[in-house]
C-alpha cells in the first residue's frame, strides 16, 4: 500500500485531542479535525469541572491516600450495580495515573487533587483537576499543544461523514467541509471522537423518555455520528440507555452551580419547599427526579459558609457574578425572595441542619458526612438537565471497535461518547469522572494502539 495521507484521523476535538496529540509524540502523522468551529468553547470537554478519576498517581502519595487500581473497578462496578463492562473499567482505571502524568510531564499541566469532598461512589479521594477547575482551560491548553506539534494538521469545521474499510482494514476518512465539498482521505486509523447523541432529541426520546424533556447542556453536534459510522461497519452498540444527568444547573445562568455546594451540606427543596430525595445518591440520578417536582424546578439551599468553599470553582462564581446566588440573613429572609413558603422551608432547613449535625436521622436517608447549615443562607435555583449520553460503539481495552463477534474492526477507534461508557444503565450508573476517563483515557488508548502499528 502506497504511504497514506495520514496514519490516524481523529474525529472530534474534545478528548479526542488527546489522542491526537499522544500519537503525535509517538510518531505518527495525524489529521484532527472538528465539526465546530467554535468547538473549543462548545463541546463538552469545554464545558466540564476538568475532574479526572486517577488512582496510584504521585499526586495521590504525596497526599498519603491509598488507592488502587482494584478500588477504583470496585467503584465503578458498585456504582453500576455490577453491569458495567469489567474489562472497560479495568482498562479505564488502568490508564488513569499513565494519563494525569502524562498531561503533567509531557503538556506541561500540573494536576491538584481534590481533597476537600469526595463525589458519592469514590472510595478513596482520586479526583485529579487544574486550575480554575474547567474544561476550557484544559482544552485550550492541549489545543494550543496541537496547534504548535508538526505532526497534526488540525482543520476545523471539518466534519466526518463517513469511514471506508476493504473489510479487514480501514482504508479512508470521508470529510466533508460546511459547503458539503467532501474530500477522501487515506489512512489506515479513524478515531471516533464525536461524542454521544445528547443533541439529537429523536435518539435522546428513544433511549432515555425520563429526561428528553429536560434542558440539553452539552455540544451542539453530538449528533450520533460515530454510532451511524460505526454500526454501517458492522461496530456492535452497549448501554445505548446511559447518560450523566445533572441536578445542579443553574435556572437563571444556565451554567453549572456544581455538586460540591451539596456535598458540603447544601439541600435540594422543590417549589414548593419540600426535599424529595436524599441528596447523597448523586447528581445524575437527582436530575429525573427533579424533572418530575412541580414545574421541573428546584432550589439548592446553602449557607455563606459553604458557598466560600465553592468559590474555587469557576463555574459557581459564574453563576453567583451573574445574579444566580440569592443570599439572605434569616430563612424568613430567604423564604420571601425565592417565593418558598416560609414554613415548609424553615421546617425542611432545621430537620435538615438537625440530621447533619447527627442529632437526629434524616428523613429522606442523606448519609453523607456534611455541614449543618447555619445563617447567613444562599440559594441557587436549579433545573434538571442532560449533560451527555454514556452509551456507544463497543470498545475493547485498546478502544479498538468490536463487531458482533467481539473481534476488532481493524483500525476503527472510539473514545468519550462515541464509545460505551463505564457507567452502566439509565443515570444511576455515572459515577463523577467516568466521562472526562473515557474520553481522554480511550483516546489516550487508542494513540498508543495506533502508534505500535507504525512502520519502523
Ligand atoms: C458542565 C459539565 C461538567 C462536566 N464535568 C465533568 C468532570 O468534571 N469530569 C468528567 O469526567 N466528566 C465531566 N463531564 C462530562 C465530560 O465533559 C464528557 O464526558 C467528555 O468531555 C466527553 O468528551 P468527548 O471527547 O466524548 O466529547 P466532546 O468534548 O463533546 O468532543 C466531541 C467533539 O466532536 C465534534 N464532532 C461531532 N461530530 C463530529 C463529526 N462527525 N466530525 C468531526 N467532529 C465532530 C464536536 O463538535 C465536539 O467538538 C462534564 C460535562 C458537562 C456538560
Amino acid at each position: 500500500m502506497a504511504q497514506p495521507d495520514f496514519d490516524l484521523v481523529v474525529a472530534g476535538a474534545g478528548g479526542g485531542v488527546v489522542g491526537a496529540l499522544r500519537a503525535a509524540e509517538l510518531g505518527a502523522r495525524v489529521l484532527l479535525i472538528d465539526a465546530d468551529e467554535h468547538f473549543h468553547r462548545g463541546n463538552n470537554t469545554s464545558m466540564c469541572t476538568a475532574m479526572i478519576p486517577a488512582p496510584g498517581t504521585r499526586w495521590q502519595q504525596a497526599a498519603g491516600v491509598e488507592d488502587s487500581r482494584e478500588q477504583f473497578v470496585a467503584d465503578i462496578m458498585d456504582k453500576t450495580h455490577q453491569t458495567a463492562d469489567a474489562t472497560l473499567a479495568d482498562a479505564l482505571a488502568a490508564v488513569g495515573a499513565p494519563l494525569v502524568t502524562w498531561l503533567a510531564d509531557s503538556q506541561g499541566l500540573e494536576p491538584e487533587l481534590v481533597r476537600e469532598f469526595r463525589y458519592p461512589g469514590h472510595s478513596a479521594d482520586r479526583c485529579h483537576t487544574f486550575t480554575g477547575r474547567h474544561g476550557s482551560h484544559l482544552l485550550r491548553h492541549l489545543v494550543e499543544s496541537a496547534r504548535r506539534q508538526p505532526n497534526i494538521e488540525l482543520i476545523t469545521p471539518m466534519r466526518l461523514i463517513d469511514v471506508t474499510s476493504d473489510g479487514a482494514q480501514v482504508q479512508a476518512a470521508q470529510i466533508a467541509n460546511p459547503d458539503g465539498v467532501v474530500e477522501e482521505v487515506s489512512t489506515p486509523a479513524v478515531l471516533l471522537a464525536t461524542n454521544g447523541y445528547g443533541a439529537n432529541r429523536d435518539l435522546v426520546r428513544t433511549w432515555m423518555p425520563e429526561i428528553a424533556d429536560a434542558h440539553y447542556h452539552g455540544g451542539q453536534y453530538s449528533l450520533g455520528d460515530a454510532l451511524r459510522i460505526g454500526e454501517a461497519l458492522g461496530g456492535k452498540t452497549a448501554f445505548l440507555d446511559a447518560y450523566q444527568g445533572h441536578a445542579a444547573l443553574s435556572s437563571r445562568t444556565q451554567t453549572l452551580v456544581g455538586w460540591a455546594t451539596v456535598l458540603h451540606g447544601g439541600i435540594i427543596v422543590n417549589s414548593q419547599g419540600h426535599r424529595f430525595a436524599p441528596e447523597s445518591i448523586g447528581y445524575s440520578e437527582f436530575a429525573a427526579l427533579l424533572a418530575q417536582q412541580p414545574g421541573s424546578t428546584g432550589w439548592i439551599v446553602i449557607d455563606e459558609h459553604i458557598a466560600d468553599l465553592c468559590s474555587v470553582f469557576e463555574d459557581f462564581r459564574t453563576v453567583a457574578e451573574n445574579g444566580g446566588v440569592v443570599s439572605a440573613d434569616s430563612i424568613e429572609e430567604l423564604a420571601a425572595k425565592t417565593s418558598l413558603p416560609v414554613d415548609t422551608l424553615t421546617d425542611q432547613v432545621q430537620t435538615a441542619s438537625r440530621a447533619a449535625s447527627g442529632a437526629a436521622p434524616d428523613p429522606q436517608g442523606r448519609n453523607d458526612s456534611r455541614h449543618p447549615l447555619a445563617p447567613p443562607y444562599r440559594a441557587i435555583q436549579v433545573m434538571p438537565a442532560l449533560f451527555h449520553t454514556q452509551g456507544g460503539l463497543v470498545v475493547d481495552g485498546s478502544a479498538r471497535v468490536l463487531d458482533a463477534d467481539d473481534e476488532p474492526l481493524r483500525g476503527l477507534y472510539a473514545s468519550g461518547g462515541a464509545a460505551m461508557g463505564i457507567s452502566g444503565h439509565g443515570a444511576a450508573g455515572y459515577l463523577a469522572g467516568n466521562g472526562l476517563i473515557a474520553a481522554l483515557g480511550l483516546a489516550f488508548l487508542a494513540a498508543e494502539d495506533v502508534a505500535s502499528t507504525l512502520p519502523t
